[in-house]
């Protein structure tokens, strides 16, 4: 069987572009610039796009080629983030008025990308597809049910519950006890999303430089500006926006203290035959479980192939080749027929989780601005979040937020997350297969 490739299946599509041997950072970089954004993935681009189109001169930096970060390595489901909270459980922990708040804003993002890939003429498969998530067991059926109730009346979100009997009409397995269906959620090509914010933030004049890692941001004084450090180089910007979520290093302690990296796994399988796409995937939706450490997968648009992930195994290295078997493994267990499809990709990317399951934005005590923090709904939250700090930047009103004033917590023991991440999943896994 053919060695599967070891890289995004996104970029064969749409190759990350970076000069093989770029030129030293002082030959590339300016020494000043009006806004430097650390960061060029969705929120980094969405928020240069949202400056430049003010008249801003913008500077965006990577660490490695422009779109080496979760965005063009996730599965491409967009949703209103919505599914990460309980909605019952939100409004116990901030009333009704702001739990309904912080759902309609997430009901905005799904609307806001939309709207932003058909302004800008970005083509990359987005799809208003829906999505079917598969409860595991009857009273995760249950649960979600009142969940989505729950959504339907404070956000006002379609939903249908579909009953195990009935399920073979959405998904081609009987896995689940049945499932909640969402059919305002969507899919896109997210490597070519990530191409086309990229075009359009280079085409509004936008500078954008890869291979080009910020070492520290040092700011003599609130609002003097700042001095962002490279290897051998340094750029003088009066504004710097933090946008590294997953990736989150060398810009300082007071995020790396409030983001805690975990590994996200996918594969991609070889073309799936017809019959078989038919029965599997009825209605080419975006699909998940009902598990804590869940699972997540979707036909790829325009073939016959399956994009599936999950978390990570911690297997060192990430490379090894059981690293991924989890996931092949996992695939069979929703559709054994597909036991003769060849996995063609394994990769993997870092989401960024916050203490408090919430994304953040907003501004750090030297007046560092950041957008981070999805908590693995990054597509649109990247998205609507990098814009609204954009906005914020700006002093516009489009930049308010729902999520403005929520308090950002450290991690107590953010310290320990190499040893206590892999410790914490075991025991969720350990409580999905025992149901407690
Ligand atoms: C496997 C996987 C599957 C996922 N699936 C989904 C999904 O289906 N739906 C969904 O909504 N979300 C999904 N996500 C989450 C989503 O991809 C992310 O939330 C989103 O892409 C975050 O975008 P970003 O621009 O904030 O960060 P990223 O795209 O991660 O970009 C951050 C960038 O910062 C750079 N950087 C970090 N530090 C520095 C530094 N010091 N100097 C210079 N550059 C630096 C990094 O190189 C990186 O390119 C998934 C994530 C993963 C990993």
């Amino acid at each position: 069987m053919a060695i599967p490739a070891r890289h995004s299946f996104w970029w064969d599509a749409a190759p990350l572009r970076d000069a093989a041997l770029p030129l030293p950072l002082a030959a590339r970089l300016p020494t000043r610039t009006q806004v430097l954004v650390v960061g060029a993935g969705f929120t980094g681009l969405s928020a240069a796009l949202v400056l430049a189109h003010a008249g801003r001169q913008v500077l965006v930096v990577d660490a490695g080629p422009p779109g080496f970060g979760a965005s063009t390595r996730n599965g491409g489901q967009v949703g209103s983030g919505n599914q990460k909270f309980r909605v019952a459980a939100l409004v116990a922990r901030m009333g009704e008025r702001k739990a309904v708040a912080l759902l309609r804003e997430g009901v905005e993002m799904l609307d806001g990308i939309e709207r932003l890939i058909a302004e800008e003429g970005i083509d990359c498969d987005f799809v208003r597809c829906g999505r079917f998530r598969g409860a595991m067991r009857p009273a995760h059926y249950e649960a979600m049910a009142r969940d989505m109730e729950d959504l339907g009346r404070l956000a006002g979100v379609g939903f249908e519950m579909v009953p195990k009997a009935d399920q073979h009409r959405e998904i081609g397995s009987d896995l689940f006890c049945g499932g909640a269906l969402l059919p305002g959620d969507a899919s896109l090509d997210p490597g070519r999303y990530h191409q086309g914010l990229l075009a359009r933030a280079l085409d509004a004049g936008v500078r954008v430089e890869g291979q080009a890692r910020v070492r520290g941001i040092e700011t003599a004084a609130p609002g003097a500006g700042h001095v962002v450090r490279f290897d051998g180089h340094a750029v003088a910007a009066r504004e710097v926006l933090v946008a590294t979520n997953g990736y989150t290093c060398g810009v300082g302690a007071y995020l790396r203290r409030r983001i805690v990296p975990i590994v996200s796994a996918q594969i991609a399988t070889g073309a799936v035959p017809a019959d078989l796409m038919d029965r599997a995937m009825p209605r080419r939706r975006v699909y998940g479980n009902s598990n804590r450490v869940f699972f997540y997968f979707r036909p790829a648009p325009r073939g016959s192939r399956i994009v599936f992930g999950g978390r990570a195994a911690h297997v060192r290295p990430q490379s090894a080749p059981s690293a991924h078997a989890h996931l092949a493994r996992a695939l069979l267990s929703v559709f054994p027929d597909l036991a003769a499809v060849p996995v063609t990709h394994v990769f993997s990317g870092a989401i960024g989780y916050t203490n408090d399951n919430f994304p953040h934005l907003g501004a750090d005590q030297d007046g560092v601005f950041h957008a981070l923090g999805y908590c693995g709904t990054g597509v649109s939250r990247a998205t609507h979040f990098g814009r609204k700090i954009a906005w914020r930047m700006l002093g516009r009103p489009e930049g308010r937020s729902a999520f403005d004033d929520l308090p950002f917590p450290a991690h107590p023991l953010r310290a320990l997350a190499p040893v206590g991440v892999p410790l914490v999943e075991a025991w969720y896994r350990l409580r999905d297969r025992g149901n407690f």
